[in-house]
């Protein structure tokens, strides 16, 4: 086995006992890097020298007596991520050669508890999209299959955690950006409960909506990262202050799925779901039950009006967002005859088809006249669809679905045709939407592409939701099937 090949948590053990260091670790990932980032290309940028540094000083706060699960762990972080001193650029050329000056909450918490930042991973520009393909910079090929995109807009993190490119790394979600690549890829992604996580520095889409989340090999190493990333921040006045649990020890509670009623909602076995994935997703369900827990049907009956309300909510939080960048503060500057040329010019130049299509779609559903039918008809379909959450939580611990209706499709396919990639989020928008919390885990594969399975939780319901994952885990072996690559 080689050491890149590590779970977080076994490259742990090892680098506690002495028998591997940091810099040998982070040196068998780069070389798994170079031997096959040419056919992922789940990287927008590598920064070896810096990873090698910080791995040096994470083996020199060991030989100090330190401790802690994440000490000398290489990592990858979103583009969308804020890092300080190395280029961000949210997959967009109006970033580019934007290199800030701070780090996001997340990624200093990463950094203080010594991890190794290998680079900045590929992202549909500014997060929008569902394939990695309206990234700026490059096309990310799924590693089980480089015809076939790995999901998006965490595209590149999905892509480098299969393809053990990094032990683990964090995406963002705002209507599925983990869970659906974490399911192309057949990794475990984590889309958090809103406020859970600090959104600081996370590049914003639909601010609302937005969390950064971990993914990772398996549901351990999910859970060690979403402890370190967790908990209150002065600098995110939406976070939520509650206490974060000790994830890593909660997962191991209890021996089977006995007393754990998981609610299997019915509006999510929707029309054009790929035979195969249906499949996978009930066999899956099969076997929870075998595993002791108590399976009921419940039903989210807002579920078909949750793509309308989020794409009218996330495109006009975005329009507002985007109207940053402008020429005069970061990245790109287009000369013109006067400022508001200058801005045009720039914004013209520096934004790809698909932001421009949600600016002015956002634009248009905030502006006078349209706002009443749209916006706040979207608001107001957000109320229904968190109602629909807390009254199935009423009778359930945790609810399973499907994370997308397909497998993977081919690079290419669904990249100019907005609204058939715009569907295929009808099984993931619902949580941000309703600020509850959602796992993607292996769950098999159809044709031969992996099936992911979601483990959607209550707010602040991530114990419970990682719990059932660990368990389905245990009972399985998806988890453990890697790409050919
Ligand atoms: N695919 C969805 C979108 O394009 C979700 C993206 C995301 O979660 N960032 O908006």
């Amino acid at each position: 086995m080689k050491l890149y090949q590590l779970t977080i948590h076994e490259a742990q053990a090892k680098l506690r006992h002495g028998e591997i260091t940091a810099v040998e670790l982070t040196e068998s990932v780069l070389e798994r890097i170079d031997a096959v980032e040419s056919r992922v290309g789940a990287y927008i940028s590598l920064q070896p020298e810096l990873a090698l540094r910080m791995a040096q000083l994470a083996d020199e706060r060991r030989a100090t007596g330190e401790d802690n699960p994440l000490l000398g762990i290489p990592l990858a972080i979103k583009d969308a991520i804020i890092t300080q001193g190395v280029p961000t650029t949210a997959g967009s050329k109006i970033l580019e050669g934007f290199t800030p000056p701070f780090d996001a909450t997340t990624v200093r918490k990463l950094r203080e508890a010594g991890a190794v930042f290998v680079g900045k991973t590929n992202t549909d520009e500014f997060t929008m999209g569902s394939s990695t393909e309206y990234s700026a910079y490059k096309i990310t090929h799924n590693p089980w299959d480089t015809s076939r995109v790995p999901g998006g807009s965490s595209g590149g993190s999905a892509a480098a955690i299969a393809a053990d490119e990094a032990l683990g790394a964090l995406g963002t979600d705002t209507g599925g950006s983990i869970r659906q690549p974490a399911s192309f890829c057949s990794v475990v992604g984590l889309k958090p409960t809103y406020g859970r996580v600090s959104r600081y520095g996370a590049i914003a889409h639909g601010s609302s909506l937005d969390q950064i989340g971990p993914f990772g090999k398996d549901v351990e190493d999910v859970a060690l990262l979403l402890g370190a990333i967790a908990g209150p921040d002065p600098l995110d006045a939406t976070t939520l202050n509650a206490p974060v649990p000790n994830y890593a020890a909660d997962i191991k509670k209890g021996d089977d799925l006995r007393g754990t009623r998981i609610g299997v909602p019915k509006e999510y076995f929707v029309e054009g779901m790929e035979p195969g994935v249906e499949s996978a997703v009930r066999t899956a369900i099969d076997r929870l039950a075998t595993l002791g827990a108590e399976i009921v049907e419940v039903s989210l009956p807002h579920t078909r009006y949750g793509i309308a309300a989020y794409y009218l909510i996330s495109t006009a939080e975005a329009s507002a967002n985007l109207s940053r960048y402008d020429g005069v503060r970061f990245g790109l500057r287009r000369e013109g005859d006067d400022m508001w040329s200058m801005f045009r010019e720039t914004r013209e130049a520096g934004f790809g088809p698909e932001v421009k299509r949600r600016i002015m779609l956002g634009t248009y559903a905030l502006s006078a006249g349209y706002y009443d039918a749209y916006y706040l008809k979207a608001q107001q379909v957000r109320t229904l669809l968190r109602r629909d959450f807390e009254q199935a939580f009423e009778q359930v611990d945790v609810m399973v679905a499907g994370v997308s209706p397909g497998t993977p499709f081919k690079i290419g396919e669904r990249a100019n045709d907005p609204l058939q990639m715009y569907l295929s989020d009808v099984l993931t928008v619902t949580l941000n939407l309703a600020g509850a919390c959602g796992v993607s885990v292996p769950g098999g594969f159809a044709n031969d592409l992996p099936v992911g399975l979601q483990i959607i939780g209550p707010a602040l319901g991530e114990s419970a939701i990682l719990r059932v994952a660990y368990q389905y885990e245990q009972a399985t072996d998806w988890h453990k099937q890697k790409p050919q690559l």
